[in-house]
């Protein structure tokens, strides 16, 4: 598009670095760094919401940064999100704040089966307890004592209802600085130990939920008063119910597939949104299917000619992130499989599936409407 992009990561590692004009590899505490990166940019967004809030206030106060940090301190603690949607009238599960491990007996007033979170630094499905019935109790109650002495600083933690959703749905919603408003198309995720595997787009849901979906998506955003891009989470009930299970400030992974099957991404509608450039189309020109490489897939994938033979007459639009270190569940790139209907996009989704050694069980059946 024609800008010149500054990269500040705390990785020296970090992919994005080597694609940057300015990359800068220093902690996000690190004053000079600070200044220098200020110095560098004229309007500034993050992609991570686990950048200290008082770095993205002190960069606010030199250049526009969006969305606007307040909305990150909303955002970055699970606890104060929820808490802002539900006094906003946005349906979520039922929750309870937990300070102290001892008081987990009480807080499962939100009834079980019920899930406890950290408030801050989680992600991925990492620091999430299951509770399935009251003889789990102790057991969480244990982690949560080890978890408390080995990271003091992370005292809090919330506990939700485990809601028995029909679909996980997402939809991508972008607003601009003037108040223009655009939503991709609603998603459909399947998530494997709280990590996304795949995401079908369309969602394969009734038109009317489509169209719920978004509304309550865009008043989220409208809550916010966010600017930017922001992906909001959310369980379909199997009798229509929507619930928001949580809203990410940033471009998303389930919005990968708008690089290959939207004529304008997430990403380049994120610089169209810093750079005051009209909003970009966020129509679907052709089904697609997301597969998410994690840990060891990149290795099959870059390396066994089966797969690479696969990948090579399937329509497939393969990303590779260059991520040095590979981590089990660490997400190394995706594929993307764009086709005429949504079926084939699922088909060769499933190939590949069954290529890497996932076998065909509930996790990978299509989702179906
Ligand atoms: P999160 O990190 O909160 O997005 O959770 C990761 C995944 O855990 C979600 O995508 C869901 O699959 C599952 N999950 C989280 N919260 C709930 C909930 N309240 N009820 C049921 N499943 C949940």
């Amino acid at each position: 598009m024609g800008y010149r992009v500054a990269v500040w990561d705390q990785d020296p590692d970090a992919p994005a670095l080597r694609a940057a004009d300015f990359p800068l590899a220093a902690p996000f505490t690190d004053q000079g760094a600070l200044t220098a990166f200020s110095a560098a940019v004229s309007v500034a967004t993050y992609e991570w919401e686990n950048i200290p809030v008082t770095t993205v206030h002190r960069l606010a106060e030199s250049v526009p940064v969006h969305p606007a940090p307040a909305i990150l301190q909303i955002l970055q603690n699970r606890l104060n999100q929820k808490t802002f949607l539900a006094r906003h009238g946005i349906p979520v599960a039922p929750f309870q704040p937990l300070e102290r491990p001892e008081d987990l007996e009480r807080a499962l007033s939100v009834g079980l089966p019920a899930l406890v979170k950290t408030t801050t630094q989680g992600y991925d499905g990492k620091g999430q307890w299951r509770l399935l019935g009251p003889d789990d109790v102790c057991q969480v109650r244990e982690a949560l004592l080890r978890q408390q002495s080995q990271n003091p600083s992370e005292g809090q933690w919330i506990v939700e209802q485990c809601l028995a959703f029909a679909k996980e749905l997402s939809v991508l919603v972008v607003r601009g600085a003037g108040g223009d408003v655009r939503s991709y198309p609603v998603v459909e995720n399947v998530h494997e130990a709280g990590i996304l595997r795949t995401t079908c787009a369309p969602a394969a849901i009734d038109q009317l939920v489509a169209t719920q979906a978004t509304a309550l998506a865009e008043r989220v955003v409208m809550a916010l008063d966010g600017v930017g891009v922001f992906c909001v989470e959310l369980f379909l009930m199997p009798e229509g119910t929507l619930y928001v299970n949580e809203v990410a400030p940033r471009p998303h992974n389930s919005g990968h597939y708008t690089i290959d099957a939207c004529p304008v991404s997430q990403f380049a509608q994120l610089v169209r949104v810093l750079c005051g450039l009209p909003l970009g189309e966020v129509r679907l020109t052709s089904p697609a299917v997301m597969v998410n490489l994690l840990g060891d897939d990149i290795v099959k994938v870059t390396t066994e000619p089966v797969i690479q033979t696969f990948l090579s007459r399937s329509n497939a639009r393969v990303h590779l992130y260059g991520k040095k270190s590979v981590r089990p569940g660490r997400k190394m790139g995706h594929v993307t499989f764009v086709a005429d209907t949504p079926e084939a996009a699922w088909a060769a989704a499933r190939t590949l599936l069954g290529l890497l050694g996932y076998d065909s069980t509930e996790e990978t059946e299509q989702p179906s409407g």
